[in-house]
């Protein structure tokens, strides 16, 4: 738990990120969306092995860029550390050609921005389709190449899943994901650790409606609806199948939210 000292800090750091959100111009997406100035408090990670302050200084260089900067190991994030009523939309296992295309437009309808983790291999045969969800001002992220479970493969086979993802994102929206997400929620040491290598910090999610599994459209707006809070980072899918019931819950449950008051934010 928070002690009151981290409590007051994050306060403190949610002001300067209002102020910020505030003073920030020529935001894309300003009517419901967080926005990038609130994404500092929203990144906090929550562990105490997340401090990179003792990570070493990069080393100068004269030819080009430097090289991805490796961080400290960390806990997945599994929730924004907001107070108020800021919360991130995920969406996994895309990009699918049948079922991105109109949760794009559901998501430009609303004007918010929302994190999608896709699978590389599915990005390979879809770079229109990445290029439109990057264009659209929402964050590209990894979800490994092939969507195994990293809990039983190797470390070599680990870091190929992740550094050929990143990569093709990288080469196909000209921005390297920051964020990467096990598939199925199934960390494992080596899969944390080589994240952070290859210089990505890992998501979770705190309300996941289990939209993957078909309940129903009605389930999952329910679901998402009661246990919503400040804060949460919302787990649905575009990809992996049908996701009609999870299109018509966000057009359900996206509008309730919003009059509740419910901001969403992509994480940086
Ligand atoms: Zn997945």
């Amino acid at each position: 738990m928070l002690s009151h000292h981290q409590f007051i800090s994050r306060r403190l750091l949610l002001s300067v990120a209002g102020i910020g959100l505030l003073s920030a111009a020529g935001c894309q997406l300003p009517s419901h969306d967080g926005g990038d100035g609130a994404a500092p408090a929203g990144i906090l990670p929550s562990g105490p092995a997340a401090s990179t302050a003792s990570s070493p200084e990069p080393t100068p260089s004269a030819s080009g860029p430097l090289p991805a900067q490796p961080r400290a190991k960390t806990n997945p994030l599994f929730s924004l550390a907001a107070d108020d009523r800021l919360v991130a939309l995920t969406l996994d296992d895309g990009p699918d050609p049948a079922h991105t295309p109109i949760v794009l437009s559901i998501l430009e309808q609303y004007r918010l921005r929302a994190t999608f983790f896709l699978i590389g291999e599915n990005a390979a045969r879809q770079p229109a389709l990445v290029r439109e969800i990057a264009a659209r001002g929402h964050h590209i992220a990894n979800h490994t190449w092939s969507h195994p479970d990293l809990r039983g493969i190797p470390d070599a086979k680990v870091r190929d899943e992740l550094l050929r993802t990143s990569d093709l994102l990288g080469n196909t929206t000209g921005r390297t994901p920051t964020w990467f997400r096990a598939p199925g929620g199934d960390w494992s040491d080596a899969s944390l650790r080589i994240c952070a290598e290859l210089g990505m910090r890992p998501m979770g999610w705190s309300v996941d409606p289990q939209d993957w599994a078909r309940p129903g459209t009605s389930l999952i707006t329910q679901r998402v609806l009661q246990t919503i809070g400040p804060g949460s980072i919302v787990l649905n899918h575009d990809g992996g199948g049908d996701r009609s019931q999870t299109i018509a819950a966000l057009r359900t449950y996206l509008p309730v939210l919003l009059d509740e008051g419910y901001r969403f934010t992509a994480p940086k």
